[in-house]
């Protein structure tokens, strides 16, 4: 019989790390080795080795976190696992996932999942969840996807899964594509490969670029994009009416603020690109992209804002910004964003 493949896990916190006692509110208590315990099945699948890395709601973790989380990820998998696990808070599950995609160069699976319900509700989804992420990150299948996402029994590609309910065990979900593949009893199936992945190269040491997230709505004054740029934010990034539109009025704020920090143009509808050339009037795609806006593409305003923040930290010029947004979702093959170019 063959030795069973190591696959770490990296715990972070979130609710499949909380539980109440007591009857009060749940809290982050459980370390990787307490989530681990709770599913003596996957040691049938790997051998585990758990680590804590920060016992947070994810709303508290933050890019340097994720630095450094590359780093441990690296090292593990030079110590020979085959693959990776990381557990953490649902809330913010649809950045860290899609910022540890863009920084990542590895293309050993590194699986992110989490639940909705805690260790103390019936119906506790953690444990499920995380079984299934630990036999993805163990499935040769699952290498060369990019960073992914298991929750629900359903695999989805970190740069398209989108948190769509508030307290649904169902919750995630790829509008754009749908999910690239399921767990079903103890295989993983790969449905689907996405295109070529983008990678941006950040330095460890790259100081923080924030980006502010407007998002526009009906009778939008245009006030908060004015103050975007003065207020210290490195980039913005604008969630627009349906395909990339605005009310006419915050126009000539938009451009304005256009001129001192990159903008881009994101649909606030969930799903879709934003449009680049079928409407004409003020506050249209075309006036917007015409006055200085890059299109976010297929990227929704929540994912544009982590690759114009990785952008912008690994010091891409302004001018290729658009380039790297264009093949976010669709490159031929793997483009790595470094600071001369590629
Ligand atoms: N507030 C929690 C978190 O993101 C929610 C969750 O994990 O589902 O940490």
């Amino acid at each position: 019989m063959s030795a069973l493949p190591v696959v770490a896990v990296f715990a972070l916190g979130g609710t499949i790390a909380s539980a109440s006692d007591s009857g009060g509110g749940a809290l982050v208590r459980l370390s990787g080795a307490d989530l681990v315990a709770a599913i003596p099945q996957a040691g049938q699948v790997a051998r585990i080795e758990a680590h804590s890395v920060t016992m947070v709601p994810s709303g508290d973790l933050s890019i340097g976190d994720l630095i450094r989380l590359r780093s441990l990820i690296e090292q593990a998998l030079a110590d020979g696992a085959v693959g990776v696990v990381v557990s953490q808070g649902t809330d913010t599950l649809e950045e860290t996932s899609y910022a540890l995609d863009l920084i990542c160069g590895t293309d050993a699976p590194i699986v992110c999942t989490g639940a909705m319900r805690n260790a103390s509700l019936p119906g506790a989804d953690g444990p499920a969840n995380l079984l299934a992420a630990i036999r993805v990150a163990a499935s040769p299948a699952a290498r060369g996807l990019g960073v992914l996402v298991a929750f629900g029994d359903e695999i989805h590609a970190a740069r398209f899964v989108r948190k769509r309910h508030a307290t649904s065990p169902g919750t995630f979900g790829s509008p754009l594509a749908g999910p690239v593949g399921y767990v079903i009893e103890d295989r993983v199936v790969i449905l689907l490969r996405p295109p070529g992945r983008l990678r941006v190269a950040v330095p460890d040491d790259a100081p923080d670029a924030p980006v502010a997230i407007v998002l526009t709505h009906l009778g939008d004054d245009g006030g908060l994009v004015t103050a975007a740029p003065s207020l210290g934010y490195a980039g913005m990034v604008l969630a627009a009416l349906g395909a990339g539109h605005v009310p006419s009025r915050i126009v000539p704020a938009l451009e304005s603020a256009a001129r001192q920090i990159p903008v881009v143009l994101a649909s606030r509808t969930g799903a879709g690109d934003v449009l680049t050339g079928t409407y004409g009037f003020a506050g249209s795609e075309s006036d917007l992209l015409r006055r200085g806006l890059i299109p976010a593409g297929g990227l929704d305003p929540a994912h544009a804002a982590v690759l114009l923040r990785l952008l912008l930290m690994a010091g891409i010029d302004r001018d290729r910004l658009a380039y790297y947004f264009d093949q976010a979702c669709r490159a031929d093959g793997p483009i790595t964003a470094t600071a001369t170019g590629s």
